[in-house]
């Protein structure tokens, strides 16, 4: 009887094919589920800055077999350098004293090279990537979950899984509309690369700039050829939340960074001819439950964290893996989706709250706020250790410890 109400809940639609999407579709297809992934662009998105693995999701692509691969391509950032306006530094210290990571152990890489091997991971055959489309009407009738795609056609599915990241348009047709969820964090940030000039000798280390309300960035990854950038600004009110203009952000930037110290205006000129400019708000997702009916959230539709908190993708990874394992427990999609999120609920919660401590160290936004970072940057410099700051972040990165479901793989 349980077997075969088991095989009833097999058949898995998950929109996005990002980071949650393919690492939730490896576990499930372990587990004997059939599985489809929808994804908007016509392939796996490549762009984005440096990101990193940590804490329980170590152990995550530990057990997916990842890990040397992953390995491979970790950029091994040694320092950070915090500079004023002439350009002199402020405080040189460890990445891992400002994230809270373990040297050694975590692992940072360009998103787009995670994104790759997740996808490189999970095109077995088995698992069917359905590019250049996306949900267009879900309607869940207890039974499963019809579903229209805005290619024209439909199909059925037991479960729809929204991995869609922070703006979600899965989720936003389950339950309802983005700016109820969106907690924005009152800052907003334009991500981009540009050539390594030749003159330029900067490697493995960034180099971060900040006043009161403004900071900019530029951090070699490795030993890449192109710079990574960045301009953040606080803005009291968000210009927008689901929908950037990008030219609109652009000329935007401009105009809240005239006059700023450092080689800003360089930066700002060049983030005009960027191709790869992404721009955001900082915001957070908080929604009251990660399910309804047959459809489930995972990843930053459910629980974006914010760049601030350094734990977006670790997030993703960790939620993904529970939540195929009580996929693969419990036969019935409610009790699974209940104890997935019971299991990871703390730990988002924990990780969430990282983006306020990050903010003020990468962005304050007074002159008291920038006075008081320089003071804590100063405290771990001179500390012998990695202080108290980075060991309270490292304990919550730690603060799940993984269920075990190997006894269910395939
Ligand atoms: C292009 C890009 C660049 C990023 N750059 C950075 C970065 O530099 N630093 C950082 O910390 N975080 C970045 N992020 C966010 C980071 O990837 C996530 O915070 C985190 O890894 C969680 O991953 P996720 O899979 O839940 O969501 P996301 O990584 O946001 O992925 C969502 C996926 O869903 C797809 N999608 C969206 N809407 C639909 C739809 N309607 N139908 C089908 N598919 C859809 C998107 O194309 C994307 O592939 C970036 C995300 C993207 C998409």
């Amino acid at each position: 009887m349980a077997a075969g109400f088991i095989s009833a809940n097999k058949k898995v639609l998950i929109s996005g094919a990002s980071i949650a999407g393919p690492a939730l579709a490896y576990w499930l297809h372990r587990y004997g589920f059939d599985v489809t992934v929808v994804e908007r662009s016509d392939a796996v998105r490549s762009g984005g800055y440096p990101i990193d693995i940590r804490g329980a999701a170590l152990d995550v692509v530990e057990r997916m077999g990842l890990l040397p691969k992953l390995q491979a391509a970790h950029i091994d950032t040694r320092k950070l350098t915090f500079v004023d306006a002439d350009g002199a530094p402020i405080a040189v210290i460890s990445p891992e004293a400002l994230s809270g990571g373990v040297s050694g152990r975590d692992i940072e890489l360009p998103r787009g090279a995670l994104t790759a091997l997740l996808y490189e991971q999970t095109r077995n055959g088995a698992i069917h990537y359905r590019f250049s489309d996306s949900i267009g009407a879900v309607e869940d009738d207890g039974a499963g979950v019809g579903v229209r795609f805005k290619s024209g056609t439909h199909d059925r599915f037991d479960i729809v899984v929204s991995a869609d990241g922070l703006h979600s348009n899965t989720r936003a047709l389950v339950f309802g509309p983005e700016e109820s969820f969106n907690r924005y964090l009152g800052r907003c940030f334009n991500l981009f690369s540009v050539p390594k000039p030749s003159s330029v000798s900067l490697s493995h280390e960034g180099i971060i700039y900040a006043e009161p309300g403004r900071a900019a960035g530029v951090y070699a990854a490795g030993d890449s050829d192109r710079l990574f950038a960045f301009l953040i600004f606080a803005a009291a009110e968000p210009p927008f939340l689901s929908h950037p203009d990008i030219d609109e952000q652009r000329k935007r930037t401009s105009e809240i960074f005239a006059g700023s110290g450092w080689k800003v205006p360089r930066m700002v000129e060049a983030m005009q001819s960027a191709d790869d400019l992404f721009f955001d708000t900082v915001s957070q997702i908080h929604i009251p439950r990660w399910s309804s009916g047959r459809v489930v959230l995972v990843g930053d539709a459910a629980y974006a964290p914010s760049f601030l908190s350094g734990q977006g993708t670790s997030l993703a990874l960790v939620g993904a893996y529970v939540l195929a394992g009580e996929l693969a427990i419990h036969p019935d999609p409610t009790t699974a989706f209940a104890s997935y999120e019971q299991i990871v609920r703390p730990f988002v919660e924990a990780n969430q709250a990282l983006a306020s401590s990050g903010g003020s160290m990468l962005l304050p936004r007074s002159q008291e706020e920038l006075d008081r970072r320089n003071q804590a940057l100063a405290a771990a410099v001179s500390s012998a250790d990695s202080g108290e700051y980075a060991d309270k972040r490292r304990q919550i990165h730690n603060s799940l410890k993984l269920p075990d479901y190997r006894h269910l793989l395939r």
